[in-house]
């Protein structure tokens, strides 16, 4: 068992979007449920050890958009007629030159030459509980000719999330990296331009505002790191009810909500880590 699953991918399908569009924002706060850390580029040190340095703005610590960004466009992408190819590499998902251009995802979150109509701002940590060092394992890249990835008919599987875990199974390693810790809320906005109300609704659903998905964010995700919950404390267009009913008219894109859900549920994260020792070392 991996700590990881596939959402299939749908296929492409041009967008033809609704002439009635909205423009706005969603503040949201997004609470630390396993401990998270976004790399700064930066090392520090603490004694005699050398850590990576949690991301930070004027001495503040922050998610930056960009991240919250990324995570909610995979959600997206997985539950959308969107231009991922399945014959593509997974590192250059959404960057083929054959990219039609045209689909939803790429209309709301911008492609080549595309301008995205969703704007993040860094999210700011305004409530503390803590900040510990914390030695996590090495972590590979991507390996795409892994077969894993790959179903029998040696087609792309899908996009790829990790499970969930509670707090007490983390994997231990030995990169020390600087962590925000369980309990701690960051908050941001995040603004849109001129999306319509199916957009909207797969917007706020790809944030985890239906409250039953939890995202993952920054390192170690494999190793049940990042796991944080989001909620919308502001918002006028009734974020809470378009999450909860995005995909209700369409069956397909209904079925792998659902698979999502199943993946990304906190109440179906993982108690035992699936990792397994080999030769002294753990992996997965
Ligand atoms: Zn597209």
């Amino acid at each position: 068992m991996k700590p990881y699953n596939f959402v299939p991918i749908l296929g492409a399908k041009k967008y033809v979007k609704s002439h009635e569009l909205k423009s706005g924002k969603v503040r949201v706060s997004i609470e630390v449920v396993t401990p998270v850390h976004i790399f700064s580029g930066y090392y520090n040190e603490n004694g005699s050890t050398v850590y990576r340095e949690f991301a930070k703005y004027n001495g503040k610590y922050i998610i930056p958009g960009s991240s919250l960004k990324g995570c909610a466009r995979a959600i997206a992408e997985s539950v959308s007629r969107s231009c991922i190819s399945t014959k593509q590499d997974i590192r250059k998902i959404g960057k083929d030159i054959k990219d039609q251009n045209d689909c939803i995802i790429c209309d709301m979150f911008g492609s080549l030459g595309k301008k995205s109509r969703l704007r993040f701002t860094d999210l700011v940590l305004v409530k503390n509980s803590g900040v510990d060092i914390i030695n996590i394992p090495a972590f590979y890249g991507p390996k795409p000719e892994n077969k894993n990835y790959y179903d029998a008919d040696g087609k792309f599987k899908g996009v790829k999330f990790y499970n969930h875990g509670d707090v007490n199974i983390i994997e231990k390693g030995t990169i020390p990296c600087e962590f925000v810790m369980p309990g701690s809320i960051f908050e941001g906005d995040v603004f849109f331009d001129d999306l319509d109300d199916n957009e909207l609704d797969l917007l706020c659903f790809s944030l985890g505002l239906s409250g039953d998905i939890y995202l993952k964010l920054g390192y170690g995700k494999p190793a049940y790191y990042g796991s944080v919950k989001v909620k919308s404390i502001d918002d006028d267009i009734d974020a809470l009810k378009r999450a909860n009913r995005y995909g209700e008219n369409d069956g397909d894109v209904a079925k792998n909500v659902k698979r999502l859900k199943e993946l990304l549920s906190w109440d179906k994260r993982h108690t035992k880590s699936v990792w397994h020792t080999v030769n002294n070392q753990r992996g997965y």
